[in-house]
């Protein structure tokens, strides 16, 4: 196993070995394990503990049958997922995802990221992720509500507000949060609002939930630029996928006063040289929740829509990918060196593949790991957890400079244990790495459990 320290490669055989065909979960381990060789050589008391080999196997995973019936009387049955990965620093926390490509092996990639992501706001959260081979798309509303309360009918005996905290992830928005929360509390009788983060703002959601991931992506390159005495004035950004996370990546970039000039969805991809009009594009996606390539038609002249096709062709300072794992290879890394871009920062989890990383890092682009860079999504589902238990609710203005100070943090935190473990400059080791010395103190703390 080139390149993974001596001590690691039984642990990630192992993993190979006791996960078969999860080649996500395979990828997102060994990106962690890759970074870990300095960590071990200066403790071995991770080791003696078995820190990490615990840290690879999940607390509790759950599989159910989730039967509903579509609006022709059909009945339609779905998979859900939910696995508990570790509960060190605080109760589960992490999305669900409702997407055809859902098994487990995407939920225990999901998952594990998510260990080391809450670790790094400095909040305290446990990891966890869940989801749904269910396909949202071209459903009806009265579909969307049937299978989520069929959904919430086995979950919510796994959840709650100190157990396990669920939020939004691709294909679960503020109407599926609605929905799983009205059964949860119908099933329940209780209203624990601290049971689900992503809530609607009339009833027990937090102000920027909704923007914090796009938002607090753009807070961290923000942060980068700082770094070398520069801003996002005048900056060219091309930021894939056109959800929560993309919408408010955009948004955040125009206020900053760089130019966003494509965005895209799994049909292909929009160039708007005069700068995504964010307006429409809400319209398009949010409102009818069309396709891309409506934007395009809808935007005029200076729109063109490419069908299929790489958005990473085109030119860019600054690549945030926010749409979905694996969606940025090698070759779209080759293309972005060439056409100048200096910055790639993941707002999706796990969108470049390990070959494109290592492309970008060998050029010297500055690459910044999704765990650190969409933090802050989670970071605001925890101030909305805050808020819950103390039935407050917070100004947008506070709510969303609270963010930016995570977001600060959690760059300094990675810039400094860069530093300190002798890789300078390198965001994705220093993620790792602080995100792992936490959890992995505190599991040391509490024993073998
Ligand atoms: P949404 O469902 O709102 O949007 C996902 C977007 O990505 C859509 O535009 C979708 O297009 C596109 N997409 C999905 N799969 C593919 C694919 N295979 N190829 C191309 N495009 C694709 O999800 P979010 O914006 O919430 O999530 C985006 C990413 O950010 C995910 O990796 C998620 O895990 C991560 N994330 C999200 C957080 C959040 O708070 N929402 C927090 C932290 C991370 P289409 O509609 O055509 O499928």
């Amino acid at each position: 196993m080139p390149g993974l320290d001596e001590k690691l490669q039984d642990i990630y055989s192992e993993v190979l070995q006791r996960n078969p065909g999860e080649s996500e979960f395979h990828q997102a381990v060994r990106e962690v394990l890759d970074s870990l060789g300095p960590v071990v050589a200066k403790h071995p008391e991770y080791a003696d503990a078995a820190v990490i080999r615990r840290l690879c196997e999940p607390e509790r995973q759950i599989i159910f049958r989730v039967p509903w019936v579509d609006d022709t009387g059909t009945v339609q049955i779905n998979r859900g997922f939910r696995v508990e990965f570790n509960s060190a620093l605080g109760p589960y926390k992490g999305g669900l995802r409702f997407h055809p490509s859902v098994y487990l092996g995407i939920v225990k990639f999901l998952g594990f990221e998510q260990i080391f992501k809450n670790s790094l706001t400095g909040l305290p959260i446990g990891g966890g992720k869940g989801g749904s081979d269910f396909d949202p798309k071209g459903r009806s509303n009265a579909e969307v509500m049937r299978f989520c309360q069929s959904f919430m009918t086995e979950l919510y005996r796994h959840i709650g507000e100190y157990t396990d905290v669920p939020a939004g992830d691709i294909g679960v928005g503020g109407r599926e949060i609605g929905y799983l929360f009205g059964q949860y509390k119908r099933i329940t009788n209780r209203y624990e609002s601290g049971v689900l983060t992503g809530k609607g703002l009339s009833w027990g959601g937090s102000q920027v939930r909704t923007e914090a991931t796009g938002y607090g992506a753009v807070f961290f390159a923000k942060e980068i630029l700082q770094e070398r005495g520069d801003s996002f004035e005048g900056k060219r950004v091309v930021v894939s996928g056109s959800g929560n996370v993309a919408i408010y990546a955009v948004e955040k970039v125009h206020q900053l006063g760089g130019i966003a000039v494509a965005c895209s969805d799994s049909s292909g991809y929009v160039v708007d040289e005069s700068g995504i009009d964010l307006e429409l594009l809400k319209e398009v996606k949010q409102d009818d929740r069309g396709r891309i390539g409506d934007y395009a038609e809808k935007r005029g002249q200076s729109a063109h829509f490419v069908e299929n096709g790489s958005i990473w062709d085109v030119p860019c300072d600054i690549a945030l990918p926010c749409a979905t794992q694996n969606e940025l290879n090698g070759t779209d890394a080759k293309n972005l060196i060439s056409n100048g871009c200096t910055i790639v920062a993941e707002g999706a989890n796990m969108p470049c593949t390990p070959g494109a990383t290592k492309r970008l890092t060998e050029a010297g682009v500055t690459f910044a790991p999704g765990k650190a860079v969409n933090a802050g999504g989670v970071a605001t589902s925890a101030l909305e957890m805050q808020q819950n238990a103390s039935r407050d609710s917070w100004s947008f203005e506070h709510t969303e400079a609270r963010l930016a100070t995570i977001m600060s943090g959690i760059h300094d935190r990675c810039l400094e244990t860069a530093e300190a473990y002798g890789t300078p400059g390198d965001y994705q080791s220093g993620a790792n790495i602080a995100g792992f010395i936490q959890v992995a103190d505190a599991m040391l703390a509490l024993g073998v459990i």
